[in-house]
């Protein structure tokens, strides 16, 4: 009977030990259950220690933007506060421990470089000092592109950092934000983000910082990656990662904007049938250090305008030959001499992302095949 009783005991102690294990083993594979059915809110609990800690910083934009009723097309964007934005998505807190930054709250239009590098500082803080795991950005999708792009080039860290957005308000009729904001919590607490630099994620799809770009004024479904595709997938919180951007970014970026207050004045300058020249000009007397051209097709313009960046470089000015096509590299010497000019090819990049390159890149002298080569790995 004694003995019975022993192995009795032994036996709970055992199943006790065993479902104890079994629990923690659980907690322990979180991020994995995020891309399985059933999702994880089985297993932890809000404040749980074992969830990541993960910090939105908000700048404003549609997904915090509010219209006096939820059928109108106009709107404010920015009007809503993290914290409002936060209790709209509660079942965020079971996948992580939330805490939400007021950085700014402007329609994206109204995004400034000095916003821009207080978020990159924010981050590389949070990121370094551990109280960040993951970190996510409420921002504004007219200039997402840019501000996703400068941070891939400036951050350094290899936690996943996330931008979110909406085309929809707050307080419209099937708002896309809620579900948004909850996925790109889902991918910033997600370990397997890691190493993925600076992404997107919005109405179910992950994209690279580098490869992003919006393409409609109003739908939902308003970011593509044309040339590279997107880097994986985010659907109720469930995450498929597809592939690792191909580029340089994030810990392995030579840039950095520690210190810096101000970045130096690149221009954009569109080209079209019949282009003057006296943009160009008038670009480099208002003391622009570096001007973009958003070309015809492979970067082309018109022969007057092609005279303007020649002069422009002779003056110093760093002339680079984007393309206002929506897809597709810009070579060197395609159609355009560049040796003989000394234009800058921006391969895969867009006008707007061109600037941001050329702007972190002229924060220290570099020789124009130096720039040429950035174009290249970036
Ligand atoms: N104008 C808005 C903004 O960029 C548009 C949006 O967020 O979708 O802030």
């Amino acid at each position: 009977m004694k003995k019975f009783s022993i192995s009795l005991s032994t036996f709970c102690t055992s199943v006790l030990l065993f479902t104890n294990i079994m629990a923690q083993t659980q907690y322990r594979e979180l991020p994995d259950a995020t891309r399985v059915a059933p999702p994880i809110e089985k297993t932890v609990a809000p404040g749980d220690k074992y969830l990541p800690n993960i910090v939105i910083l908000a700048t404003g934009g549609t997904i915090a933007g509010s219209a006096a009723s939820s059928t109108q097309a106009g709107y404010t964007s920015g009007q809503v506060t993290i914290d409002a934005m936060i209790a709209a998505v509660p079942d965020a807190k079971k996948l992580a421990n939330i805490k939400g930054e007021q950085i700014s709250n402007v329609g994206s239009q109204d995004m400034s470089f000095d916003i821009m590098l207080k978020l990159a500082n924010r981050i590389n803080e949070l990121t370094k000092s551990n109280a960040a795991d993951g970190i996510v950005i409420t921002h504004g999708t007219d200039t997402m592109e840019e501000t996703a792009y400068f941070l891939n080039l400036v951050v350094k860290t290899d936690k996943p950092v996330v931008l979110v957005g909406s085309m929809r308000p707050s307080t419209a009729l099937s708002a896309d934000g809620p579900l948004n904001l909850y996925d790109a919590i889902a991918v910033a607490a997600d370990p397997e983000a890691k190493g993925h630099g600076v992404m997107l994620v919005m109405n179910d799809q992950i994209h690279s910082a580098q490869s992003l770009v919006k393409v409609s004024t109003t739908a939902v479904q308003t970011f593509m990656s044309p040339l590279r595709g997107i880097i994986g997938s985010s659907a109720y919180g469930h995450n498929e990662f597809y592939r690792i951007p191909h580029k340089i970014y994030g810990a392995n970026s030579e840039f950095s904007v520690e210190g810096v207050k101000t970045l130096p004045r690149v221009d954009i300058v569109y080209a079209c049938v019949d282009m003057p020249a006296d943009l160009i000009d008038a670009s480099v007397q208002r003391g622009a250090k570096g001007i973009v051209i958003a070309g015809v097709g492979n970067g082309n313009m018109t022969k007057a305008a092609l005279d303007a960046c020649q002069r422009a470089v002779q003056k110093g000015v760093v002339v680079v030959r984007s393309s206002r096509v929506a897809t597709g590299d810009i070579g060197r010497n395609v159609e355009v001499d560049d040796n003989k000019i000394g234009t800058i090819a921006s391969y895969e990049l867009n006008p707007q992302k061109s600037r941001i390159l050329l702007s972190v890149a002229l924060l220290k002298q570099r020789k124009p095949e130096e720039i040429q080569k950035l174009f290249m790995e970036y």
